[in-house]
């Protein structure tokens, strides 16, 4: 067998080797193999990683770049994107499992993000506020903030880093990122891109490595603005409090168990295609995944009925095939997570209606799990009010829009929900009470660059996404003029 390939840190434009000289070892999870060793970065790593995008960000081919070239950069960026999407989509499908046929889906769509910001960047400007001394010219700056660090998961390398990416370059900062260690591959080939396209050595650079490693001395380095973090709610907290701590921002996406509510005027077929995208996709690693369905009693059976054909009928295997529905999960620790989870709904006297054994997907020898559906549970069972990321399915039956509304909205959570519903009036109130950054009515997992996005309660602070998650990579200024030419008033008599 060949040697895995070698992946180094990309710092001020550069494949930089690890300060310490290790490296750690990704594996493909559909098969167990080795896929590269990557660099294993420090303090040091980070340091370093720090000072080059200090320096762009101060290098006046950066800093004073017109924001239409700026753009510009963004387009070209998108444009290459679109250009190699083939080869990225194939690479994070060989480091995470996802389906090959996701991952090019999401890849279709990825120029979006960048040719978004770039028709944005142009568009950043502050205001002239007319404050009552019309001798007094006030007006606002949005300025950027300076280096930017991205920490992010695995589920979606590339979606997730430029969902950071593309509004905090738009906004002229510059970037450490620091992926997941489990899939590390994705992002340095970003990064390359991006010096491709034309932004300057620093303005994007990768130290991959592990978390308490290379990301904490991320979120602890001095010289950061602002920390951005796609992740666990868990770890989201632990950064908040560290970016908090130095009075720097942090824009934070994080958990959920979001609801997929069913109602009894649904279109059920409809409704059961939604249920069972919304948590046997991506083989439930999505933040967004609807892993409890609350259902009207009066369709219950009929609704679960089909969601459980479907499910049994799922086909597991190699995510490189086109036919392959359901790939494993991303790693040891993930499929032995989902397990246990699992192992304890029973234990909380849950009914496994379909599925709760891990598999070897026909051979392959991954970290498979089969399509989980369970029944007889109650919101108050650990594996309903808990994030599983996995294919686990909690089924709630209920009698009445209040009750349903009341256990949608009994959780830590609030990232997203799901409506099933004719009724307009209906979907609107839906809309309203629900607990969630967003609510999706007769669909579910849409997403757009341009809509913005925001976790409630534990799932997140801040807003990604659209022209509202420039405010999270800018700093407001406000500058006073005084353009009359009379004295300056006598200070004891101006107003505090
Ligand atoms: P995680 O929190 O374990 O890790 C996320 C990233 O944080 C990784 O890069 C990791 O190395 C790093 N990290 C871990 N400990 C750290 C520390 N102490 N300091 C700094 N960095 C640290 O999450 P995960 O298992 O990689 O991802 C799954 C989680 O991400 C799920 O909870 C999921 O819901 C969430 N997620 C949220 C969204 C969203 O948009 N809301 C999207 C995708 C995933």
């Amino acid at each position: 067998m060949p040697e895995p390939t070698t992946l180094q840190h990309f710092i001020g434009g550069k494949p930089t080797a690890p300060a310490a000289g290790e490296y750690f070892e990704s594996t493909n999870p559909a098969t167990r193999r080795p896929l590269y060793r990557a660099a294993r970065g420090n303090a040091t790593d980070i340091d370093r990683a720090v000072t080059a995008a200090t320096a762009a960000f101060e290098d006046p081919r950066w800093r004073d770049l017109s924001q239409t070239r700026r753009g510009h950069l963004l387009r070209r960026l998108g444009d290459l994107i679109a250009e190699h999407a083939e080869e990225l989509a194939r690479t994070e499908t060989l480091d995470n499992g996802k389906l090959l046929r996701e991952m090019r889906g999401q890849l279709a769509t990825l120029p979006e993000y960048y040719h978004y910001y770039a028709g944005l960047a142009d568009k950043i400007h502050g205001d002239v506020i007319p404050t009552s001394d019309r001798r007094v010219l006030n007006y606002t700056a949005r300025e950027p903030l300076g280096v930017v660090g991205a920490i992010t998961p695995w589920n979606s390398p590339l979606t997730l880093t430029s969902s950071k990416l593309a509004p905090a370059l738009c906004a002229g900062n510059t970037v450490v990122v620091k992926p997941s260690e489990h899939t590390s591959a994705s992002v340095l080939r970003l990064a390359e891109l991006a010096l491709e396209a034309g932004f300057p050595p620093g303005a994007v650079n990768v130290v991959t490595g592990f978390g308490a490693e290379a990301g904490q001395p991320l979120v602890d380095h001095p010289g950061l603005a602002k920390i951005s973090f796609t992740g666990s709610t868990a770890t989201g907290s632990r950064i908040a409090s560290a970016a908090a701590g130095r009075f720097i921002g942090s824009t934070l996406e994080l958990g959920g168990k979001s609801p997929n509510i069913v109602f009894e005027d649904a279109d059920i077929p409809n409704a059961a295609m939604g249920v069972v995208a919304g948590i046997f996709a991506a083989a439930g690693q999505t933040c967004i995944a609807g892993s409890r369905v609350l259902v009207h009693r009066s369709v219950h059976d009929e609704l679960l009925e089909r969601v459980t054909a479907r499910a049994r009928a799922i086909r597991i295997g190699d995510p490189l095939e086109e036919t392959t529905e359901l790939g494993p999960l991303a790693f040891a620790d993930q499929r032995d997570k989902v397990a246990g989870y699992v192992d304890l709904g029973r234990e909380e006297g849950a009914r496994v209606l379909t599925g709760g054994r891990a598999t070897d997907g026909g051979g392959l020898g991954g970290w498979f799990y089969e399509p989980t559906i369970l029944v007889d549970v109650d919101n108050s069972m650990r594996v309903v009010r808990e994030e599983i990321f996995g294919p686990v399915l909690a089924v709630l039956p209920f009698d009445t829009e209040e009750e349903a509304v009341r256990i949608a909205n009994d959780t830590e959570y609030g990232l997203a929900a799901g409506v099933w519903t004719t009724s307009l009036s209906r979907a609107h109130r839906m809309a309203d009470r629900l607990e969630a950054g967003t609510v999706w009515v007769n669909t579910y997992r849409a997403m757009s660059p341009m809509s913005p996005r925001q976790g409630f309660k534990t799932s997140g602070v801040g807003v990604e996404h659209g022209t509202e998650t420039i405010k999270e990579y800018t700093r407001l200024k406000s500058v006073w003029i005084n353009t009359g030419e009379e004295p300056v008033a006598d200070p004891f008599t101006m107003r505090s």
